[in-house]
């Protein structure tokens, strides 16, 4: 398997006293788990799932299904499970409570996987893991054999990857259930479930099954069938069900108050001041005892900011004016700094939490009675011609309603949308799938790594264009992860040991020619975040004087070179990040990447130091041997025009190539705000690029589109 094992962070318990401690966490968390709606539904869900090889499972937010339904599996005697969650922060933390709820260490009964970090041992029956790390999973474990349950939990936020795993874990059930006839062949054909003893609570380790060899799909050593579960937040499940042949639909009834929604009378400029001052009236115009605060924003950039607003007038608040708390929480957030979010407020304070949409469906946080919706989220998008992007745009109405719903969970609560009533009304009534709007270009990778060949034959629940995924196979060939014939190259074949697009691979394997390994690797991690410099609003003279010291005349990816050296050369030091406005919290995250990446290419055999020094110019065209898809040239008029779709494309304000004029630039990736802005930049000799794929520029220049 290509996991990333990092054993480190699992904690057994060395004594007596620890395992005392958790039991009696567990004890007292009994009651919360028996007061939740689910828990009238233990059986019957058990007994389905005993019954049917799929089900699907419907409930409100907050039901109660992520947390208690891999317990009541098992403690019915159902074997390993794997659970997976769209994000990383979902998993991490959905499973430290559920550790809890159990009454064991995390890492040990009940653990979690997620891309960069694995906090599991062998002992993990319940294992919690994003979307992508399962599908990972499948390269080395083709038939998911340690796993008797599969749960797909979030799956109406349809994201790419889950919708891959539909598709192949349906074709895995399919697999195993025929092996497993073979192997245990029942008189009638029916389910057989050699794990029905009753629904008593059991802590046995599996037994060990006897290992059979199958000469056609090698050892299947206990290989029975496999159990998926599809769990959904709303109430569109048909379609899981029909994909499923006609798997059952369970409703587990919800717990909701009555949410008093306001909308904005007009609309609002800037959602970022509109958020922070509305989350001020409320704080300060209603005692802190009518509950929390809970912030949607688009992402990390954006919590940040309406984060060191908050934390201004935190300081400022009149007489009498309980302290507010901001509590940021989004995907990258290390795990250290998650938990504030469940914490208990300290007395007279009040917790205002700034979420990201994972906050919509994937984790309940406890206390939240007003909720403020800026409408807006982060969308992944993909077009041809411009390449991918990372956009924010409005959300859906199913969105909105969710985000609604969290303020009225535990009383009647209130929610301010800071958008117009109108505004609304011209919401698209769900998001696209975004198997739909994204690039291809990894999951076709994995999916030729798993052994489909014919992609564009795969039971897709919703099919992606032709032109998407035949996009895909054109930039995996020009990569040369693809031959003539659409089959993985053995170059293909190492890329996808890697949990990075193909691009990233891509340039770590040509660093190893270039002798620039360490460099590549360096490089790959930094742009693993969103920001790693800060610049506050009203110190943006400061700040950019204080990072002019990193600054690379050649581009962003060795401007960020030099921030590494510099950061580890004084050792991620506290006050030298706050004196260059440095984020500290995204360079921790940086070196856990960059750690698991050593490892990774250690593994694969790569020489991890091979560092090429002050000559960096191999770095950059290592970089273009991966990104030579996202080139743009500069134009008479002084503009930057993208060289695959002719787009006109701005150098972000925050790049340090930006205002300058250089002939040809590759990017990282391109947002769009007001208009397409490329991100991380840099400079590179035109002729480069035409020499990084001649296979690419061949093609996309005739007009497919
Ligand atoms: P669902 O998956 O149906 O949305 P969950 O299983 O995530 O519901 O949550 C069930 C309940 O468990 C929540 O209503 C909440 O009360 C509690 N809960 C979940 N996670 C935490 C946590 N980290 N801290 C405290 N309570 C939690
Ligand atoms: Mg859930």
């Amino acid at each position: 398997m290509a996991s990333i094992v990092q054993f480190s962070d699992v904690t057994v318990p060395k004594n007596g006293k620890a395992r005392q401690d958790h039991r009696a966490l567990a004890q007292r968390l009994r009651p919360q788990r028996e007061s939740l709606p689910i828990f009238t539904a233990r059986s019957a869900i058990v007994q389905q799932v005993r019954q049917h090889p799929t089900v699907i499972v419907v409930g409100e937010t907050g039901s109660g299904k992520t947390t208690q339904i891999p317990q009541y599996l098992l403690e019915s005697g159902f074997g390993t499970i794997a659970i997976t969650q769209p994000r990383r922060v979902a998993a991490t933390s959905i499973a430290k409570r559920v550790a809890e709820e159990v009454g064991t260490p995390l890492g040990g009964r009940v653990g979690y996987t997620i891309r960069f970090e694995d906090c599991s041992s062998d002992k993990t029956q319940l294992r919690f893991c994003t979307d992508g790390l399962l599908l990972r999973e499948i390269l080395s474990d083709p038939l998911l054999r340690r796993y008797e349950v599969v749960v797909l939990d979030e799956a109406h936020e349809r994201t790419l990857r889950t919708d891959i795993l539909l598709g192949m874990l349906k074709d895995i059930q399919r697999e195993r259930k025929r092996v497993s006839e073979l192997h245990h062949p029942s008189v009638d054909g029916a389910c057989r479930d050699h794990r029905s003893h009753g629904t008593h609570v059991t802590f046995d380790e599996p037994e060990e099954a006897v290992p059979v060899v199958d000469s056609v799909h090698g050892d299947v050593t206990g290989v029975g069938e496999l159990k998926i579960i599809v769990m959904s937040a709303t109430l569109d499940a048909e379609r899981f069900s029909e994909y499923f042949d006609s798997a059952p639909i369970l409703y587990v009834a919800g717990r909701q108050f009555p949410v008093t929604t306001y909308y904005t009378t007009t609309p609002q400029a800037d959602y970022l001041d509109s958020a922070h001052l509305t989350a001020l009236q409320i704080h300060t115009e209603t005692p802190s005892t009518s509950g929390d605060i809970l912030v949607f924003l688009s992402g990390q950039e954006d919590i940040e900011n309406v984060e060191r607003l908050l934390r201004d007038s935190a300081a400022s608040l009149p007489a009498g004016v309980p302290a507010l708390l901001p509590c940021p929480i989004f995907a990258a957030l290390p795990q250290s700094q998650q938990s504030l979010v469940f914490d208990k407020a300290p007395e007279f304070t009040r917790k205002i939490i700034l979420a990201t949409n994972i906050a919509e469906t994937s984790l309940t946080i406890p206390g939240i009675r007003h909720v403020i919706d800026s409408g807006v989220c982060k969308v992944r998008g993909f077009d041809p011609r411009v390449g991918e992007s990372l956009l924010v745009e409005p959300i859906s109405k199913s969105s909105a309603r969710q985000r609604t719903g969290r303020a009225g969970r535990e009383a009647a609560g209130f929610c301010y949308r800071l958008y117009t009533e109108a505004d609304f009304a011209q919401l698209a009534e769900d998001s696209v799938p975004e198997i739909k709007r994204c690039q291809l270009s990894m999951v076709v990778l994995q999916l030729k790594a798993a052994g489909v060949a014919d992609v564009m034959g795969f039971d897709f629940m919703d099919r992606p264009s032709k032109k998407a995924l035949k996009h895909a196979l054109l930039e995996l060939y020009a990569l040369d992860a693809l031959d003539d014939r659409g089959e993985l190259t053995a170059l293909g074949r190492w890329m996808s040991e890697f949990p990075l697009e193909p691009s990233y691979s891509k340039v770590i394997y040509a660093s190893q020619q270039s002798g620039c390994t360490r460099e590549a690797i360096d490089i790959v991690s930094l742009l693993s975040v969103d920001s790693l410099f800060y610049v506050p609003a009203d110190k943006r003279d400061e700040s950019n004087a204080a990072q002019s010291v990193f600054r690379s005349s050649e581009g962003d990816h060795l401007t960020y070179l030099n921030l590494m050296r510099a950061f580890n050369k004084v050792k991620g030091d506290r006050e030298w990040c706050q004196e260059h406005f440095v984020n500290r919290r995204n360079m921790k995250h940086v070196m856990d990447v960059r750690l698991q990446l050593n490892r990774l290419c250690a593994r694969l055999g790569l020489d991890t130091e091979r560092s090429c020094g002050t000559d960096l110019d191999g770095v950059l065209r290592c970089f273009l041997s991966g990104f030579f898809h996202n080139c743009a040239l500069l134009q008479p008029d002084g503009s930057y025009r993208s060289l695959s779709g002719s787009q006109t494309v701005f150098v972000h304000p925050g790049s340090s190539l930006f205002g300058k004029k250089v002939p040809a630039v590759f990017y990282d990736q391109l947002v769009f705000t007001n208009k397409l802005h490329a991100r991380a930049v840099s400079a590179v000799d035109p002729l480069w690029i035409a020499q990084a794929s001649p296979k690419l520029y061949g093609r996309l220049n005739t007009p497919t589109a």
